[in-house]
């Protein structure tokens, strides 16, 4: 929540930027290291955020990284991360991500296809050297989410399905340089119904023990990421219900005791932690609709735009940051779906006043762009404020 007194301090400063919470960071984190049990292993995932101050404080609550390119592998290297709790996902891995991989030595690639095993092996050939893999699964389950951001489905592009595995297990067996350690599933992104990830556990199970039955008992069950965050009321929840969410895995997932299992999470651990922080520059007043327009866009938070993302649109320069005129809050870029919300109720708004876009820590600044030539969008912490 933000006061005028925050207002005052942002005002100082050039907008638009992201401002950054590492308190509240600091707080989901320990909530997941107190909920998770320690046989749990936690990855973050990297592309919600990147930011090296950010990545500072999850490597040092003791999280893994699961990264998607090798920039992303890169990243988490120089943050820190240790390689053996680095894991590298996503359809389209490179041959230069592939080698690059291989030299940190990785914990494990996240395989997606069965082309992609048969290069992943040559190439470990080329450097002697074995890849630690896991079969990255579609277990065509709903993740009844926006269908943009829902991979787990067979007419998504992610994973290998159930009717390819006993080719996959054969290509395997003629593969040296592959080493088969686990089961991957990620099956879509803010996932707010649990009762998602209880039919996602009954499938693994299903799949698990079909790759048992087969003589492999595989050591790493990773059940990827997506738990939802409370985008209408971020001060309501700013931390997840962690408890609950691992709950459902310990009561309906069955694993071996020779199994371990592992979890991929971005938005719901830094979310909350950041908002897209801008100011008003003009107010244009038209018979239906009063536009309300700020210096931060599509170019800066991409997400309304992109996948018609809901995100909490606040006056900050107000004492309540509710009111009862309606504008639709738009940004400069020189496209119509530069909209951050339609009809958003606002207080009386001035030019001038600051606007906090909420819980625009993840899929936020490492989205940004410089289309039209905009500048690269700034970050701030609340630390450097709290020194001013
Ligand atoms: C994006 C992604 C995640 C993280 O998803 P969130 O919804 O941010 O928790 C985890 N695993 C994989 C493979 C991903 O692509």
């Amino acid at each position: 929540m933000f006061s005028i007194k925050q207002a005052e301090r942002f005002n100082k400063i050039e907008t638009p930027f992201y401002y950054y919470n590492t308190e509240l960071l600091k707080n989901t984190l320990a909530e997941i290291i107190k909920h998770a049990p320690s046989s749990y292993h936690i990855h973050y995932a990297l592309k919600a955020n990147a930011h090296p101050t950010l990545l500072g404080f999850i490597k040092g609550a003791g999280l893994g990284a699961d990264c998607v390119s090798g920039n992303e592998i890169k990243r988490a290297v120089e943050c820190g991360f240790d390689a053996a709790k680095i894991v590298f996902a996503g359809v389209g891995k490179s041959d230069k991500e592939i080698n690059y991989a291989l030299e940190q030595g990785i914990s494990c690639f996240n395989v997606e296809s069965l082309h992609e095993l048969q290069i992943i092996n040559e190439l470990a050939e080329n450097k002697n050297t074995i890849a630690r893999i896991a079969l990255r699964i579609n277990p065509n389950v709903d993740a009844h989410t926006h269908k943009y951001i829902t991979t787990g489905l067979e007419e998504n592009k992610f994973g290998i399905n159930p009717y390819e595995f006993d080719a996959i297990l054969d290509a395997i067996k003629k593969l040296p340089q592959l080493q088969l350690i686990g089961l991957h599933f990620h099956i879509g992104s803010q996932i707010q119904k649990l009762s998602v990830f209880k039919t996602l556990c009954l499938r693994v199970n299903e799949i698990n023990k079909w790759f048992i039955q087969k003589g492999h008992l595989l050591p790493n069950i990773n059940v990827g990421g997506g738990l939802g965050i409370n985008y209408q009321e971020p001060d309501k929840q700013a931390i997840v219900d962690f408890k609950t969410y691992f709950t459902v895995f310990k009561e309906f997932l069955e694993l071996r005791p020779q199994q371990e299992l592992h979890f991929e999470l971005g938005r719901c651990i830094i979310a909350q932690c950041g908002s897209l922080i801008s100011r008003v520059l003009y107010i244009k007043n038209g018979i239906n609709t009063n536009f309300l327009i700020l210096d931060a866009g599509m170019t800066e938070l991409i997400r309304p735009a992109l996948y018609q993302a809901y995100h909490k649109i606040e006056n900050i320069s107000k004492d309540s940051s509710y009111g009862s005129i309606k504008y639709d809050v738009v940004g400069p870029i020189c496209e119509s779906s530069d909209c951050f919300g339609k009809a958003v109720a606002l207080p009386d708004t001035k030019r001038g006043d600051i606007i906090a876009i909420r819980s625009a820590g993840a899929y936020g600044e490492v989205m940004s762009n410089h289309y039209n030539l905009r500048d690269g969008v700034k970050s701030v912490f609340d630390s450097e404020l709290r020194s001013q």
